[in-house]
């Protein structure tokens, strides 16, 4: 059953997107927000419940939320509310949330996802952008029989970006979310990553005859943990919605979980629909007044956000579009893209190295690029070499296969591998003579005239070589040879 089989029905989708600010503490209280530390290690009187035990707004997270929905371009509300988020789960001690209900941080903004063939844009309307804090971990996995609790992530300070039911596709869907992941990165937000729970998404999506106005029932699609997980439960879920609607049935509001080995969504056996969770103002935090001028200053100290990036680097290094979108996919590929542009004044070679070798290397290495042992000025160096001749081309890739492995500058790893270019006569001229001694037949061939023999003979001394011959001057001696 496909999608693409009822073509009288649209899909209509509006994302849930939670996002872990990158602070050091968490929301309410100093414990660390680091992710990873053994169970229970991060927590204390305020973020385990105790009694007599208040809350202090955490300033960086506020400062985080905001560059988020400035970026986001909300109109940013001068005064918020943190309200109770009521209910009863085994890793929530408080039997309540931190979260913000009919006055939200930032409402009314908008991501544009692309453009028509009309050069229309394509833009996704954000409801909101509000506050809240993480609650625990329940680890069923641990011990036999049994659950365990892990608070750490309680009070851990995130957002929850609301868009409003604007996208048509999965692959809508998916821009968005790839976007929106991107401009967060970008803007220092969060680390954005699925794996390590830093960024979840719930959908809500339903199906209507195209060209209804009316929104027809929706279901909550969760448990998605990728983008592309989404775009197929997006898929999985609408045709399960048409295939009852076009047998007569209706659609019933209530959460769907996605299983990804099965390829299709399943009704959550909880029923969360039925939930009330009685939201009230925090009578512990007074409402967050915002200075408007602190505002302002936030919203000028983002950083580059990633279309002015490409359009900036479009024109700064002559890239194409292609490769300018390519680059900016994650900040951390385009800084390092752009240190190594400016350390070798070669960005062509940069482009290529960096697309080519070095992504190949991270992806290889499983790391994210700031990990990544060969740093920028150092593969800039690399390239300075090979511009002027120190190292081949293809020497330079073995020096780099060895900075991956050590660490060490260019100019330590070509010395000590002795692989600098070779292009003194004498050397070459002997690996010449070697390879026309072991290739008899083709040498015989070249001598007498196939010329085009050239190519193939030249590749052999340059692998005897183990590529430190100066490939111009084999040429050159090799022809000399010939007319010996
Ligand atoms: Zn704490």
């Amino acid at each position: 059953m496909s999608a693409a089989a009822s073509p009288d029905y649209e899909m209509v989708v509006g994302l849930e997107v939670h996002v872990q600010l990158k602070t050091r503490t968490k929301a309410f209280c100093g414990c660390s927000a680091d992710f990873g530390a053994p169970p229970n290690t991060n927590v204390c009187p305020v973020c385990l419940a105790l009694p007599g035990a208040l809350p202090v707004l955490n300033q960086h997270a506020v400062e985080l939320a905001l560059r988020a929905a400035l970026a986001l371009d909300c109109k940013v509300n001068a005064t918020s509310v943190f309200a109770r988020k009521n209910y009863f789960y085994p890793d929530l001690p408080k039997g309540y949330q931190i979260s913000q209900y009919d006055r939200p941080l930032a409402e009314k903004g908008w991501l544009t996802i692309g453009e028509l063939d009309d050069g229309t844009p394509v833009r996704v309307g954000i409801t909101r952008v509000h506050m809240e804090e993480d609650a625990g971990k329940s680890v069923h996995d641990r011990y036999a029989g049994a659950t365990a609790i892990d608070l750490n992530r309680a009070g851990v300070p995130l957002i929850e970006i609301v868009s409003e039911p604007d996208m048509r596709s999965a692959a809508e869907a998916g821009a968005y979310l790839r976007l929106l992941k991107q401009i967060l990165s970008y803007s220092g937000v969060s680390d954005v990553s699925m794996e390590e729970g830093s960024l979840r998404v719930d959908a809500n999506v339903s199906a209507r005859i195209r060209g209804a106005t009316q929104l027809g029932t929706k279901t909550e699609v969760k448990n998605m943990n990728s983008f592309s997980a989404v775009e197929r439960a997006l898929d999985s879920e609408f045709a399960r919605q048409v295939a009852l609607l076009e047998s007569g049935g209706t659609v019933t509001q209530q959460t769907m979980l996605w299983d990804g080995a099965k390829g299709e969504t399943r009704a959550s056996r909880t029923k969360e629909e039925s939930h009330d969770y009685r939201y009230f103002p925090e009578p512990d935090l007074p409402p967050l007044v915002l200075d408007m001028e602190w505002v302002g200053r936030v919203g000028r100290a983002i950083p580059e956000l990633p279309d002015a990036r490409r359009k900036r680097m479009i024109g700064e290094y002559e890239l194409s579009a292609a490769d300018a979108e390519l680059l900016t996919a994650s900040a951390g590929m385009s800084e390092y893209f752009e240190a190594v542009a400016r350390a070798s004044l070669d960005p062509k070679a940069a482009l290529n190295w960096v697309m080519g070798e070095v992504s190949a290397a991270v992806n290889a290495a499983g790391v994210r690029i700031d990990e990544f042992p060969v740093r920028p000025a150092d593969l800039g160096e690399l390239l300075r070499m090979v511009r002027e001749d120190v190292v081949s081309h293809t020497a330079a890739k073995r020096v780099f296969a060895r900075m991956v492995e050590t660490g060490k500058p260019a100019a330590q790893v070509a010395a000590e591998e002795g692989l600098q270019k070779v292009g003194d006569d004498a050397a070459l001229v002997e690996w010449i003579d070697e390879v026309l001694r072991e290739n008899p037949a083709e040498a015989a061939r070249y001598k007498s005239g196939e010329t085009k023999l050239q190519g193939v003979l030249v590749g052999l001394v340059m692998k005897k070589s183990k590529g430190r011959a100066d490939p111009r001057k084999v040429n050159q001696l090799l022809s000399e040879r010939a007319r010996v």
